[in-house]
């Protein structure tokens, strides 16, 4: 498969999510690596942004709450390549209103090959990585290749009805 490369800055946009019952360990990780991550563009849906720019003091850019099209903003901003580093702390024990728009955000992160971190400890490896003060190169499936697919012509076209059985009439 080929691949295009695209550049993460130093300066790393980061978005951070967690669900309700997660909160409180985001906000731990988030204030033991308070100075780290003041060094990058953090963004974060609604309410777990309000919560971590009280406990950091600095500015977050705050989305709408997950609930309410949070996660699917993060998603967008993906695409864009306004965002390229995830922590998302989603909680494996609850059901989730919006839960197609989880599966919809980590897959988008997936799609971009962007880092993931949905537990503490991934998220501890992750912010402690000397590439986290370098340019990285990152490697994205060249998708002009899947742009470019052939559809077959008749993709699309209603099947043929079902012939209908001939009814007999029968004399009264
Ligand atoms: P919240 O959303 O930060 O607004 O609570 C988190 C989520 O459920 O995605």
């Amino acid at each position: 498969m080929a691949y295009k490369k695209i550049v993460m800055e130093l300066d790393k946009k980061i978005a951070l999510v967690a669900h309700d019952h997660k909160k409180r360990d985001l906000i731990e990780w988030a204030k033991f690596n308070r100075d780290l991550l003041a060094h990058h563009q953090v963004y974060a849906t609604g309410t777990t942004g309000q919560m971590l720019e009280e406990e950091l003091g600095f500015s977050i850019t705050k989305l709408q709450s997950g609930p309410l099209g949070g996660d699917q903003q993060i998603g967008a901003k993906i695409v864009d390549g306004d965002i390229n580093f995830l922590i998302f702390f989603w909680d494996p024990l609850e059901p989730q209103p919006h839960d197609p728009d989880v599966k919809a955000l980590l897959r988008m992160a997936v799609v971009w090959n962007i880092p993931i971190a949905c537990d503490r400890a991934s998220a501890d490896f992750m912010i402690s990585s000397p590439l986290m003060d370098k340019r990285y190169h990152r490697l994205v499936p060249d998708y002009d290749v899947y742009r470019a697919r052939a559809i077959p012509v008749d993709a699309g076209t209603k099947p043929a009805a079902p012939e209908r059985p001939e009814v007999k009439k029968t004399a009264a």
